[in-house]
């Protein structure tokens, strides 16, 4: 079903078509080519990290890093319960545990004080994830993984751009993750990437992206890689969406604040995040939808949404209830998740969309309420 008002679409221009045109005239449309390097380059220097490694997409780009950091069989990784899937997958393919925890009530993200008691001999990592745009509480987390000696893995998905304390989010952690599927921040129609300070690690994620191989001795691998590379005709589409970053989560705030100032005040409706240490870059503009005081339940309203042309998403389902995960969290309860899961919509937030349709969805949001 195509709606009249989609919840993420790309924004693609004259200056992509552009670049990726060169890049297919160039006969490079494989993974070697100059963009690869390129946008590699730009986008480390965009977050303020020393290297990057791109990755066919950002599960890949999860998957990298936790190999190469050595997490495997008999390993536990602690990971937020409310996220996206491809967070546990990568830790299951590796041979490890995911370890979930609950959200914090104020924040979404993963709750730093939970994160404390579930540390064991076995831990490993820590892959906090900035959820629809708000970072976590990174220095929470990354005392954390000090006083514990843990790697920490940024998922960084949902949040180019957004900073902790004035700081870009992915230049805290050992390793930092980034998407630019289609309906992120910036995208590569699929693609990913690794971020690290590390020249040792930065190499050794390279190494495992081309097959294990060496870069200087062709055809000699040392270790068992994948093939996890991006292409040149990616990378191309890449560039020229990065020259665009600051336009795009300029346009994502400033529809957060006219959503904010039309639905506050509405009965039953929570606003997303703003802690004092964060800047949101609202990836998907996101409230609460209290049924009790809203009137009509989560799930009815996005059913009316739907009717009027407006596409919306409700909140993930966390992993901890799914039957794949199931089996890591027996006896674990998680009711901060669980509440955010069952009320929580994403509401329209392409960076094309217009002040008039902003104040649309506020408007049937705010009659819905009434009726
Ligand atoms: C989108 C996303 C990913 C995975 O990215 P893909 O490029 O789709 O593989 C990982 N983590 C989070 C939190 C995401 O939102």
């Amino acid at each position: 079903m195509k709606f009249r008002i989609p919840v993420a679409e790309p924004s693609i221009g004259k200056r992509e078509l552009e670049l990726v045109t060169e890049a297919v005239e160039s006969g490079w449309v494989s993974s070697k080519g100059k963009f690869t390097v390129e946008f590699e380059e730009k986008f480390a220097k965009y977050v303020g990290v020393k290297y990057g490694v791109a990755a066919s997409n950002g599960t890949a780009a999860l998957h990298l890093a936790l190999v190469s950091l050595g997490v495997g069989s008999g390993d536990e990784v602690i990971v937020p319960t409310l996220t996206f899937a491809s967070v546990a997958n990568v830790i299951i393919y590796t041979g490890a545990r995911p370890v979930f925890i609950d959200s914090h009530p104020d924040y979404w993200c993963i709750d730093p004080d939970e994160i404390e008691h579930k540390i064991t001999e076995r831990t490993k990592a820590i892959m906090p994830v900035h959820l629809y745009g708000h970072p976590c509480n990174v220095e929470a987390i990354m005392r954390l993984a000090k006083d514990h000696d843990l790697y920490v893995i940024e998922d960084c998905a949902e949040a180019h751009g957004a900073e902790y304390d004035g700081k870009k989010v992915g230049s805290f952690g050992d390793i930092a993750c980034f998407s630019f599927y289609g309906n992120k921040i910036i995208t590569t129609g699929e693609g990913g990437m690794c971020l690290a300070n590390d020249e040792y690690l930065a190499e050794k994620i390279k190494m495992l992206r081309d097959q294990g191989m060496r870069s200087e001795k062709r055809y000699w691998h040392e270790i068992v890689g994948f093939n996890y590379r991006m292409t040149n005709l990616q990378a191309a589409l890449g560039v020229a969406q990065l020259e665009r970053i600051d336009e795009f989560v300029g346009r994502k705030r400033e529809t957060a604040e006219e959503y904010n100032s039309l639905l506050k005040g509405i009965e039953g409706v929570t606003l997303p995040p703003q802690m004092s240490w964060a800047k949101n870059v609202y990836w998907l503009y996101s409230v609460l939808i209290d049924n009790n005081g809203y009137g009509i339940d989560r799930d009815e309203l996005v059913q009316k949404l739907a009717e009027k042309g407006v596409e919306t998403r409700c909140f993930f389902y966390p992993m901890h209830i799914m039957p794949p995960y199931k089996r890591y969290a027996v006896n674990r309860r998680f009711p901060i998740a669980e509440k955010l899961s069952s009320s929580g919509i994403n509401l329209p937030s392409s960076v094309n969309l217009t002040e008039e349709e902003v104040h649309e969805v506020a408007h049937l949001i705010s009659d819905f309420h009434q009726e």
